[in-house]
């Protein structure tokens, strides 16, 4: 049985499947709840971002992994009026 850890949790995938309990963004491989923080982070960040270019989205995603690799963690910022 293959063996996968999430490079931003570094906990193991229990049973992966692809694109269902773990993702794989670009040369990183991600469990579901990193991908929903990342997918959270994103969202946020694109609020303010007009118009919507694939190029910034894509390198803003990879800038937030690898924030997460250092930190075991996505840095989700959520809206501070909340
Ligand atoms: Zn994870």
């Amino acid at each position: 049985m293959k063996h996968l850890y999430c490079d931003i949790c570094k906990k193991e995938v229990v049973d992966p499947i692809t694109d269902r309990t773990y993702f794989h963004i670009r040369e990183y491989d991600l469990c579901e709840t990193c991908k929903d923080d990342l997918d959270y982070a994103v969202k946020y960040s694109v609020r303010d971002k007009k118009p919507f270019d694939f190029l910034w989205f894509d390198k803003l995603r990879v800038e937030l992994i690898q924030d997460g690799l250092k930190k075991n963690r996505i840095p989700v910022a959520r809206p501070a009026n909340r």
